[in-house]
């Protein structure tokens, strides 16, 4: 079998060399009995880089969604297949060169989304598996969208999921800034590289290099800008992945609104319950407040002979409406003498 570059556009760096046409098509019946693998459960280790060097072939699956790609050093893995990848809507809708594609108002976003990160058919690995030199967050009263993780001008830098690039341009805040669509919606940022290797729609899969590290735009020293983004909004990367060892910290991810804005930041589990939980707190004690407040304010009138709904409506600043409402009445309700009625 030949190799397809369809199949395997952008999927792995494949020189001449690597290759060996006279290897056997794997079976459909085996093809199908390694796809029952079981699911993955978190933490997720990053793949070590270079370990999959050297793509032999590709194969077909009895699944037209998935293919398997064979490696010199007898390890194999599975790719989905980029033709049928594209024609989802995450890769054709809100496509454009910006780095915020969608424009969305925050109170657009869903409440909470779980993404899946990485399942038997796509895998991760840590762009720059080093200490966090710079958190998400405000930092001197500008906000800032991502991780700051150091290295040195020319290091490799990797995507970290499966995807298609999305923007590949000079900015002048970012420098070099390579954006990569995933499959499940997340987006990830690569700034002030010292050079890009992909171009806008190229497909890349987790661990292929993308970009050198560098400083450029608006940068100190040589360093990795990282952002992970949903729907245009950023997020601490750090929800997602442990530094400095580059794990991801579970298989799938559940994003809280909360998260995408721009003062929040990764606290770990227990203390984000906490925080819940003080949150509801706090939210019903308002909420006493307020109807103790409503309870203070409301006044009453003893109708007196010559009282009408218009006149009381505009002694007590208010309307016949509201008087209606607040009484339980209709504006042709007959207004006994001694009655009392709420007017505030
Ligand atoms: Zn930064």
């Amino acid at each position: 079998m030949l190799i397809s570059a369809v199949a395997l556009s952008g999927a792995v760096a494949l020189s001449a060399q690597t290759l060996d046409t006279s290897l056997k098509p794997m079976t459909r019946q085996r093809a199908d009995m390694l796809l029952g693998r079981t699911a993955i459960t978190g933490p997720v280790k990053s793949l070590i880089p270079g370990e999959h060097m050297g793509a032999l072939d590709t194969l077909e699956t009895g699944n037209p969604e998935v293919r398997i790609v064979l490696f010199a050093d007898n390890t194999w893995k599975y790719i989905r297949n980029a033709d049928i990848l594209a024609t989802e809507k995450y890769f054709n809708e809100n496509w454009n060169e910006y780095p915020d594609a969608y424009h969305l108002d925050y109170s657009n976003l869903p409440e909470r989304t779980t993404l899946w990160l990485v399942d038997d058919n796509s895998q991760y690995c840590c762009p720059n598996p080093v200490a966090v030199y710079s958190k998400f967050g405000y930092r001197h009263k500008r906000r800032h969208q991502g991780v700051d993780l150091p290295l040195k001008t020319g290091d490799p830098v990797r995507v970290a999921f499966d995807g298609k690039v999305r923007v590949s341009k000079y900015y002048h805040g970012y420098g070099n800034l390579i954006i990569v669509r995933h499959a499940n919606g997340l987006e990830t940022f690569y700034a002030h590289l010292s050079a890009r290797d992909v171009n806008v729609g190229d497909w890349v899969t987790a661990g292929q290099v993308i970009g050198k590290g560098g400083s450029t735009g608006r940068s100190s020293g040589p360093h990795l800008h990282f952002e992970t983004r949903y729907k245009g909004y950023a997020f601490d990367p750090e929800w997602l992945i442990k530094f400095p060892e580059g794990h991801l910290r579970n298989a799938t991810f559940t994003l809280k609104r909360k998260y995408l804005n721009p003062a929040s930041h990764y606290v770990p589990s227990s203390d984000d319950e906490e925080e819940e939980i003080l949150l509801a707190e706090q939210e019903e004690r308002a909420e006493a407040a307020r109807k103790a407040q409503q309870q203070a304010s409301v006044q009453y009138h003893t109708i007196r002979s010559g009282d009408t709904l218009g006149k009381l409506a505009v002694k007590y600043h208010t309307t016949v409406n509201q008087l209606c409402k607040w009484n339980n009445i209709t504006p042709k309700t007959t207004l006994r003498i001694g009655r009392k009625l709420r007017v505030h």
